[in-house]
C-alpha cells in the first residue's frame, strides 16, 4: 500500500489541503464576483428608477408651463375677470407638487402674471439667465436653471423651468417660468437603499451640481467640470465604472445616465467598502476554517508519518536483531543460509567463484570444562574479532554457524584467495594466545575448512557447505589448528597448522 511511504503520505495530504484551498479560493472569488454584480444590478435599477421619476415629473412641471403659454394664446383671455384668468393660467401649475411660483415675465423682463398673487410683486427679472437664454435663442425649448435660492434659505433651494413665448410672428415675447424646489430630489434620493457609503447625484449637463446624497447644502451649485468622474460621465449616455469622488475621495462603483430628453445627469454610486463588507466577512471565517483544516490535515499526515518512520524503524531494528547473533553480533545462521543461496545463485549466474569457510574452536568443551562457560563465552567473542577483522571486503559475510563454530562467505573469491583469508583468520585466533592447557598448541585456537564453487562442480549452496564441512573434519582429523581446502590431501597439513591447497583442482588467483 502507497501509504505505507511517510512521503507519500504527506504529499497527499499536501495535494489534498491545496485542493481544499484551491476550491475555497474559486468559491470566494465567485462570491466576490457575485457580490459586485449584485451592486451593479442595484446601482442600474436604482439609477433608471430615478431618471423614469424625474424625467416624468419635469414633464408634468413642463406642461404645466405649456399650459399657461397656451392659456396666453386663447383669444380674451387677458380680458377677464383677474380671479378667473389666474385660474385659466396657472391651474395646472398649482396643482404639481414642490413648484413654486409660476411667473409670466413680459419682453422686457417685468412681471406680468404671477400664479400667486394679483396684481403680481413687480420685478424685473432681465437678468436672469432662464429669461437671456429664452431671449438669445428661440429653439432653446425647456431651459433648467442652476440652483438658487429665492428666499435665501437652504430649505428652499430651487431651480428654475422656463419657457420662450413667441409671438404669432416668431419674435420674443417673453417667457413663462416656474420655480421648482430642490427638496423632491432630495426626497427622492433619500428613498433610495444605497448602503452606508452610497451616493447620488444630480447634475446639469454642464457640470453644476443640483442634489446630492449624502445632502450637503455646501456640494450644491459647485461645478464639476475637470473632474475625472464628471469627464467619463459626459463620455457617454449611460455607462459604469469604478471611480473615486473629487467631493468625499470614496472609492464606489458608478452608474450613470443622461435623462432622457433634459440637459441633466444623474449618478448612483455604491461604495467599494459597502459592496465587499459581507463578502469580507465571509471570506475571513471561511478563510480561517479552510485554514485550520488544511493545517490539521497537514499536521495529521505528519503525525501518522512520524509514526510509520517509528514503526518501519522498529520493524527494521528488528528485522537485524532476527539476523544478528546476540553473543558475537556477527550474522546468524537463518541470515547465513539465505545469503548463502542468493549468492550461490548469483556466482552461477555470473559463472564468478564463491568461497565458503567453516572454522570451528579447537577443543573448546575442554575449554568450557576448564575456564568455564562465561570464560568460553568470551573465546567465542574474541575468535568472532579475529573473524571479523579479516572479513572486509563489501559483500564477504561471517556468520555464527552455531557452538562454536562460524561460517564466512566469499563472494567472487576463488580457492586461492579464500585460503589465504582462511589462513589469516587462524593465524590472527592463534595470535590471541588464549590460554587453553588441554590443547596440543597450549592456546586456543580454530580449524578451517574450505569450498569453492565454480562452473558446474558444486551443484547446490548445500553441496558447498557439506564441501567446508568435510574439509574442516579433515583439518580436525589431521591435529587441529589448520586450513583444509575442499579436495586437498590430508597428510601434507603441517603439525603447526597452517594450509593445505588442493591438489586436485588448482584455482586462479583473483
Ligand atoms: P573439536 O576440537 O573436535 O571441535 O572439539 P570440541 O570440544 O570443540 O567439540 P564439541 O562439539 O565436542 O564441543 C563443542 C563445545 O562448545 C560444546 C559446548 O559446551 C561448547 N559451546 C557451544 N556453544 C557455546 C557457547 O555459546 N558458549 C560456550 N561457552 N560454549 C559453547
Ligand atoms: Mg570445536
Ligand atoms: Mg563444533
Amino acid at each position: 500500500m502507497v501509504t505505507r511511504r511517510p512521503n507519500t503520505v504527506i504529499a497527499i495530504s499536501v495535494v489534498l489541503a491545496g485542493a481544499i484551498l484551491a476550491i475555497a479560493v474559486a468559491l470566494l472569488a465567485q462570491m466576490r464576483a457575485d457580490a459586485l454584480r449584485r451592486a451593479q444590478d442595484s446601482a442600474a435599477n436604482i439609477s433608471l428608477l430615478v431618471e423614469r421619476d424625474v424625467s416624468r415629473n419635469l414633464e408634468i412641471y413642463d406642461l404645466s408651463l405649456r399650459a399657461v403659454i397656451d392659456g396666453l394664446k386663447q383669444p380674451g383671455v387677458l380680458d377677464l375677470p383677474p380671479q378667473i384668468r389666474q385660474r385659466v393660467l396657472f391651474d395646472g401649475s398649482i396643482s404639481a407638487k414642490d413648484m413654486g411660483s409660476v411667473f409670466v415675465l413680459d419682453e422686457n423682463g417685468n412681471v406680468r402674471f404671477d400664479s400667486r398673487a394679483w396684481p403680481p410683486h413687480t420685478g424685473n427679472h432681465a437678468d436672469r439667465d432662464y429669461f437671456k437664454v429664452q431671449r438669445a435663442s428661440p429653439g432653446a425649448g425647456l431651459y433648467i436653471s442652476g440652483p438658487f435660492s429665492p428666499g435665501g434659505t437652504d430649505e428652499d433651494l430651487s431651480i428654475a423651468l422656463s419657457r420662450r413665448i413667441s409671438r404669432p410672428d416668431g419674435s420674443f415675447g417673453g417667457v413663462v417660468v416656474g420655480t421648482l424646489r430642490l427638496t423632491y430630489f432630495h426626497r427622492l434620493f433619500d428613498g433610495m437603499k444605497l448602503g452606508p457609503s452610497g451616493s447620488m447625484a444630480l447634475m446639469r449637463s454642464d457640470g453644476t451640481m443640483l442634489m446630492r446624497r449624502p445632502y450637503d447644502p455646501k456640494t450644491i451649485g459647485i461645478n464639476l467640470t475637470g473632474t475625472a468622474n464628471y469627464s467619463r460621465f459626459i463620455t457617454q449616455p449611460s455607462g459604469d465604472f469604478f471611480g473615486t469622488a473629487a467631493i468625499d475621495g470614496v472609492e464606489r462603483w458608478y452608474a450613470f445616465r443622461h435623462i432622457d430628453g433634459y440637459p441633466l445627469i444623474l449618478d448612483v454610486a455604491l461604495s467599494t467598502h459597502d459592496i465587499y463588507v459581507e463578502w469580507r466577512r465571509r471570506a475571513w471565517i471561511i478563510g480561517t476554517l479552510i485554514g485550520a483544516l488544511d493545517a490539521t490535515i497537514i499536521a495529521l499526515a505528519f503525525l501518522f508519518s512520524y509514526q510509520l518512520r517509528r514503526r518501519r524503524a522498529a520493524e527494521e531494528e528488528l528485522r537485524e536483531l532476527a539476523r544478528t547473533d546476540g553473543l558475537t553480533g556477527l550474522n546468524n545462521r537463518r541470515a547465513f543460509e539465505e545469503l548463502v543461496n542468493d549468492e550461490w545463485r548469483r556466482a552461477q549466474r555470473n559463472g564468478r567463484p564463491l568461497s565458503l569457510l567453516l572454522i570451528d574452536v579447537d577443543n573448546f568443551k575442554g575449554f568450557n570444562d576448564l575456564y568455564g562457560h562465561s570464560a568460553g563465552d568470551e573465546a567465542l567473542i574474541g575468535v568472532a574479532r579475529c573473524i571479523a577483522q579479516n572479513v572486509r571486503r563489501p559483500g564477504d559475510t561471517a556468520a555464527r554457524f552455531g557452538g562454536e563454530e562460524f561460517a564466512v562467505l566469499l563472494p567472487d573469491t576463488d580457492a586461492t584467495g579464500a585460503q589465504r583469508i582462511a589462513e589469516q583468520i587462524r593465524a590472527a585466533v592463534q595470535a590471541l594466545q588464549c590460554r587453553h592447557v588441554a590443547s596440543a598448541h597450549h592456546v586456543l585456537t580454530v580449524s578451517a575448512g574450505v569450498a569453492t564453487a565454480q562452473g558446474a562442480a558444486i551443484a547446490t549452496s548445500r553441496a558447498l557447505v557439506d564441501a567446508a564441512d568435510q574439509a574442516l573434519y579433515r583439518a580436525k582429523d589431521a591435529g587441529r589448528n589448520r586450513v583444509i581446502a575442499d579436495g586437498a590431501t590430508t597428510d601434507t597439513a603441517s603439525r603447526d597448522g597452517g594450509t593445505v591447497t588442493p591438489d586436485t583442482d588448482a584455482r586462479g588467483a583473483n
